[in-house]
């Protein structure tokens, strides 16, 4: 669930991005973060590194097919697993004896003409939950109802009815395979036509040919602590199911919180507001204020001004991104002036008045 290392975020690109969308983020963040432009600065190097190798593999198209299904890449993976890929090709059905540039090999993948069984990546599903202010705070586990495809289990996703079903394939003469000849290389690939079954595709009664079927689920989901309004939280794999066995998409909770009496939150930083006495704010005290794990003693300093504003380190809301850090909270001061209606208090403001002869309004005729 951690985002802090997706590499889409890392970019500050969406997930459907486009090539183009990707070459331009990391341009931009590449001449930020640039260590020319920081020198000495080692969290931007760091950063200019990690943006760096995001890009070199959003950038390759099997990369970033392997790490959208997989959610991780790293060097050499590929060639470890393009042999039991899940996306319709398998290595075996290349010839390798005839030692064809690897890039080439590639280029047979994507130039191939799609068929309508061509594996899709399932579809993000968003839904949203409201909770309450202390659940936001202490994270919860919610129940929550989601309807999303899933991948049809009479068919096991292919869309096709059972082999034994059907006839065979008129295209590759029941084989599975085609082969194509480009100058001396011979390639042989799956059939286009029966997607290398042999068999004529009829499509699966259950779900139509689709390969998935809508269904509504109750899910227990660990909401984590820190989410406020508008907060996405990305639950990898728990959208859409892939089409043909396509790579499933991601649930997507957004987070509704209910207002607090008290606090307010500004990202994850909390702010109040805490009458004091006009004695308090002059002399200065130590105050008891509501947080959000129970009270805390703050010191307001001697001549403290209405709307002047402290600073709790670390007493706001937890980090939704950063665990283990929080906020800070902020605490506005509204100094309260007494009615007073007794003559012995009058006497004392007065005589306070001519001890204390300041002009609070010489500065309004200096403009
Ligand atoms: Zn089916
Ligand atoms: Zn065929």
């Amino acid at each position: 669930m951690s985002s802090v290392n997706d590499l889409y975020v890392l970019l500050e690109v969406v997930r459907s991005a486009t090539d183009d969308d990707i070459k331009k983020a990391f341009r931009k963040l590449a001449r930020r973060y640039h260590p020319d432009i920081n020198p000495g600065d080692t969290s931007a190097e760091e950063r200019f590194k990690r943006i760096s190798e995001a890009y070199e593999i959003l950038s390759d198209p099997l990369k970033r097919e392997f790490y959208d299904h997989n959610g991780f890449y790293t060097e050499g993976v590929l060639e470890q697993h393009t042999a039991q890929t899940t996306w319709g090709f398998s290595f075996k059905n290349f010839d390798f004896g005839t030692s064809v540039p690897k890039g080439e090999m590639f280029a047979q993948f994507f130039s191939k003409r799609p068929t309508r069984r061509d594996p899709e990546r399932g579809n993000d599903v968003e839904c949203q939950i409201s909770i309450g202010f202390a659940d936001s705070i202490s994270g919860l586990k919610a129940r929550i109802s989601v309807q999303r495809r899933h991948s049809c289990t009479s068919c096991e996703g292919t869309g096709r009815a059972a082999a034994a079903n059907s006839n065979p394939c008129e295209s590759c003469a029941g084989t599975g395979n085609v082969t194509r000849a480009r100058g001396r290389l011979r390639f042989v690939s799956p059939c286009p036509d029966c997607s290398g079954t042999g068999r004529t595709i009829t499509d699966c009664f259950e779900c139509g040919g689709e390969s998935r079927i809508v269904r509504t689920d109750i899910m227990e989901l660990d909401i984590p602590a820190g989410a406020s309004t508008g907060s996405r939280i990305r639950f990898p794999n728990n959208g859409d199911a892939g089409k043909y066995g396509g790579p499933g998409g991601d649930l997507y909770v957004i987070t509704n919180v209910a207002p607090h009496p008290f606090f307010k939150r500004a990202g994850d930083n909390l702010q109040c507001t805490v009458p004091v006495t006009f004695v308090e704010a002059s002399l200065g005290a130590k105050v008891e204020v509501p947080a959000i794990d129970g009270r805390t003693l703050v010191r307001i300093p001697p001549g403290t001004q209405n709307g002047q504003v402290l600073r709790l380190r670390g007493k706001g809301a937890p980090s939704l991104l950063q665990p283990g850090l929080r906020g800070d909270q902020f605490v506005e001061i509204r100094v309260v002036v007494p009615r007073i209606a007794d003559e012995r208090s009058k006497e004392i403001l007065k005589e306070l008045a001519q001890l204390n002869s300041e002009d609070v309004r010489r500065d309004i005729w200096k403009a």
